[in-house]
This record gives structure tokens, C-alpha cells and sequence, in this order.
């Protein structure tokens, strides 16, 4: 795995940077000469070579999450959620999105790979949503032997249907046009929740919301 990360971003990247500079060229050189058809098809052409890009760098995320080992650590959850609330501050603002959490535990797991999952399934609450006042409100439960945290949104929500296949790696709902993104994120999230021991799952009703669910051991 660590093998194909290294081909992943070396060997797919060059040829990318290839095509993207000549593409360039033929724009600084020709563009002025195109006809409008032939400058649409420029555009198209740099478009699938970010996305791939966008592709790749996703994909490396995940084998480097995947094979880095954990650190377990007391994790702060009210304090990371507060962290990301600033770093997310511009998205909230753009959206007129609204975080509610409170008197959120203290856990016992990898700092970063828990941080990767409140923040994908902020961004998800935000993005899958056409509500003027986009809201996530995350709440974590004391299960004994372990904590459940949920996160809820009120956006689009996700037909009965499709609930489990979105956990699969590079499976979306929607098109680029739609929604941007790469659709690793929730798969992300499975493999993390599962290497601290726990499991995640979620609850939607379409054009209310959506509610993830996760759990995370108390023993790491
Ligand atoms: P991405 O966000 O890059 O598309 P994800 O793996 O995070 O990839 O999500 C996979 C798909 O699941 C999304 O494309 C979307 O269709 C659906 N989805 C995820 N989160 C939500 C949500 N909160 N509300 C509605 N749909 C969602």
C-alpha cells in the first residue's frame, strides 16, 4: 500500500503535469486564434486534469491515514471541535452555517484521524445542504464502554437506498456539477472509526437531514 501511494503520486502525477503544461501552452500560444468551440474544450480538458488530481491526493490521503500508525492520545473533543470551528470559520460564514456542540468528552484516541472525522462530516452536513440556515449540531453519548457521537444536519438527507454504499470508496450520490467532491471522505471515516474500535452508521430521512453516528471504544 505505502508502495502504490509512492506510484500514486509520483507516476500518476507526471504524466498529468505533461498534459496540464502543454494545455497551458496551447492557450498562451493559440488562444487568441480558437474558435469559441475549441477554448470550451480547453477548459473541459483542464478541468478533468484537476479533478484527477484532486483524485489522487484524495487517494493518497487515505493509504497515508490507512498505514500511519495510531497515537493514542487524550483528545479533547470540545477543544478540537472548537479548533475546527476557527479553521472552518470561512466556509461557516460563506454557507450562514451554524455549529452547536457542548460539554463534549474527553476520549482516548489519534488526535488527527478523529479531527478528519468531525471535519468531513461537518463539511458533509454543509455541503449536502440547500437549508438557509445550514446547521450541525453534534452531541456524544457515555455508553459505558464506550462514547457515541452524532452529528445532524438539515440538508438534503440520503434515500434508504443508498445509505450503505456511500461508505464505499469513490461512490457519490451526485454529480460534479451538483456537489464537488471526491467521495473518499465517509470512506475515510469507516476505516478510522474502525481502527479505534468502533463502528458508524447514520440515519436520514431525504429533504430533512441526516444524523451520522459513530462510536469510538473507551480502551484503545
Ligand atoms: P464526497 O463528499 O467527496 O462526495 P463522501 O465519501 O464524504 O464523499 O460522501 C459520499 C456521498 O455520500 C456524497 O457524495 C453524498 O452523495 C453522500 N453524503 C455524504 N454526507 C452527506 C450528508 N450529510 N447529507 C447528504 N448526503 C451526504
Amino acid at each position: 500500500m505505502r508502495e502504490f501511494a509512492h506510484i500514486a503520486s509520483h507516476d500518476l502525477k507526471e504524466p498529468l503535469r505533461t498534459i496540464l503544461g502543454f494545455v497551458q501552452l496551447l492557450e498562451l500560444k493559440f488562444g487568441h486564434l480558437a474558435h469559441t468551440d475549441a477554448k470550451n474544450y480547453i477548459n473541459y480538458i483542464t478541468i478533468g486534469i484537476q479533478r484527477m488530481e484532486n483524485l489522487i491526493n484524495a487517494l493518497l490521503q487515505y493509504t497515508r491515514i490507512n498505514n500511519s500508525p495510531l497515537t493514542i492520545e487524550k483528545v479533547d473533543t470540545q477543544l478540537l471541535l472548537k479548533e475546527l470551528e476557527n479553521s472552518l470559520n470561512d466556509l461557516l460564514q460563506r454557507k450562514n452555517a451554524q455549529l452547536h456542540y457542548e460539554n463534549m468528552p474527553i476520549i482516548l484516541a489519534d488526535d488527527q484521524q478523529i479531527r478528519q472525522i468531525f471535519q468531513n462530516l461537518i463539511q458533509n452536513g454543509i455541503k449536502f445542504n440547500k437549508n438557509t440556515l445550514p446547521t450541525i449540531n453534534i452531541e456524544a453519548v457515555d455508553k459505558e464502554t464506550y462514547w457515541e457521537f452524532s452529528v445532524k444536519d438539515n440538508g438534503i438527507g440520503i434515500a434508504p437506498e443508498y445509505q450503505e454504499q456511500i461508505f464505499t470508496i469513490f461512490n457519490r450520490l451526485h454529480n460534479q456539477n451538483e456537489f464537488e467532491g471526491t467521495g473518499i471522505g465517509l470512506s475515510l471515516c469507516q476505516r478510522i472509526v474502525e481502527r479505534h474500535g468502533g463502528r458508524i452508521w447514520l440515519d436520514s430521512e431525504p429533504g430533512l437531514g441526516t444524523t451520522f453516528y459513530f462510536t469510538i471504544a473507551k480502551k484503545q
